[in-house]
């Protein structure tokens, strides 16, 4: 052959190509249910953009993007992640101005890193993610986790892990580089030259380097738990408490940093049995400054990122296990096409949204991010309130959302175990039991 493809690269062929698109429809679907809209952004930008916002100390920056000069000299690069190209899109795109949080996702987005290829690493990956850019709260970073935990259950039935840590804020991590620079000084000759460089400039880093040498002395050191401030202790809490009335399963992974410079808080990473523990299927978190760095107003933020290709490998693996649920007819995967996926319907006959407003506290918040989830779960888009509103403030946000109806639920309503149906179009609500309350939605015009 006169021409093979390049290296880390690969070619779909049409039977892979129909499990892509079965794992992309139903991923679709899920980002629609929780109320994003998708976003495509260009596949190369300002090389800038990335050193900006990624971080000029990140290993993507530093080692791994295709940077390359334009025909007129400009500095361009191949996207190597999804979050800067969404946030430089929000602002340049108007959304600033549009009703907050602006909700966004990506399905099969190509990405590029000049990274050594090995087993589930490929110099052109594909990634689906999402961002809910203007939510600073906890319940912003419990429904991300809780819909990238559903993302990875869609594509591959059964045992999706979450690992779950939190890394600090502006005020608080200063004093825990500081004590992890400490831990090491004495020791620098003990590291991988990678390593010797990131005390310098990234310290976070030494904590998830791979290097065995590196791994001892990580094992022993300080971990940014337990440098929280007060307000970032009492955000993971937060957290945590919604997580558990979302009933999504997550492990505490002390020493989990992420790679990329803009995280604050909360960060975490999905993975699966079938792939390994090393092998990450996902990650995400909280990034609080990147908008601000990129230019534009101090605007909250969080997100995350699944790896295509390895969602698609743990599958097949699942599949290979014999425990198959949907026959691929002739092989051409047509058969399993037309199935749309995970016996949901397909979202194009999706029913009107549901908005879930809650008049009360945080634990009424609470329930209302599980009746949310619960309604997705049975394929009504949901929409719940990230920004604190007054009830009425939710009430005209639903509206302007196109909802038809609005689960409202109270601190009366909690305690008598019901809730109120109001039908938007001519204001009248009516009180029924909680566990009536999807069965009612389901069955509108
Ligand atoms: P990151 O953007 O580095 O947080 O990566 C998020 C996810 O994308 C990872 O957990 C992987 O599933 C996937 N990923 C990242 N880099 C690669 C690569 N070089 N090849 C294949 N998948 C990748």
């Amino acid at each position: 052959m006169l021409v093979s493809r390049p290296r880390g690269t690969s070619d779909i062929l049409p039977v892979e190509a129909a499990r892509w698109r079965r794992v992309e429809a139903r991923l679709h679907r899920l980002f629609l249910l929780f109320g994003f809209g998708e976003i495509r952004t260009p596949v190369f930008e300002h090389a800038d953009l990335f050193e900006r916002g990624v971080g000029e100390a990140s290993d993507i920056v530093e080692k791994e993007m295709y940077v390359f000069p334009d025909r007129a000299g400009r500095r361009l690069t191949l996207r190597p992640e999804g979050t800067a190209p969404v946030v430089r899109a929000y602002l340049e795109g108007g959304l600033k101005t549009a009703p907050q949080p602006v909700k966004l996702y990506y399905v099969s987005t190509p990405m590029f890193r000049y990274s050594r290829p090995a087993a589930g690493r490929y110099r052109q990956f594909h990634q689906a993610g999402c961002e809910v850019i203007g939510a600073g709260g906890p319940l912003a970073d419990a429904e991300a986790v809780a819909l990238a935990h559903a993302c990875v259950e869609a594509a591959v039935p059964g045992g999706a892990q979450v690992l779950l840590n939190s890394i600090g804020c502006p005020e608080c991590r200063p004093s825990y580089r500081e004590a992890l620079r400490d831990h090491y000084r004495d020791r620098l000759a003990e590291l991988c030259p990678d390593c010797r460089r990131r005390w310098e400039r990234n310290p976070l880093r030494l904590l998830d380097c791979k290097d065995p040498g590196c791994r001892h002395l990580a094992a022993a050191a300080p971990v940014p738990l337990t440098h929280l401030c007060s307000a970032c202790r009492a955000h993971f809490e937060a957290v945590r408490w919604f997580l558990e009335a979302a009933e999504v399963p997550y492990r505490i992974e002390q020493a989990l940093v992420r790679g990329l410079d803009y995280y604050t808080r909360t960060v975490f990473e999905l993975g699966h049995p079938r792939l390994g523990l090393q092998a990450s299927l996902g990650g995400g978190g909280r990034y609080d400054g990147l908008v601000e760095e990129l230019g534009g107003p101090r605007t909250p933020a969080a997100g995350f990122a699944l790896g295509m290709e390895r969602l698609l490998e743990a599958a097949a693996e699942e599949e290979g296990r014999g425990e198959t649920r949907e026959q691929e007819g002739d092989g051409s995967g047509l058969a399993a096409e037309r199935g749309g996926g995970g016996g949901l319907p397909a979202w194009e006959e999706a029913p009107p949204l549901l908005f879930v407003a809650a008049a009360g506290g945080e634990g009424v918040r609470r329930e209302c991010l599980a009746l949310a989830l619960a309604a997705r779960r049975r394929g009504i888009p949901a929409e719940i309130d990230l920004l604190d509103r007054s009830l009425k403030a939710q009430l005209k946000h639903a509206a302007r959302l196109g909802a038809t109806t609005v689960l409202i639920l109270g601190e009366e309503e909690l305690a008598r175990g019901s809730v109120l149906v109001r039908d938007m179009a001519d204001g009248r609500q009516r009180e029924v039991a909680r566990e009536e309350a999807l069965t009612a939605v389901a069955g509108r015009d």
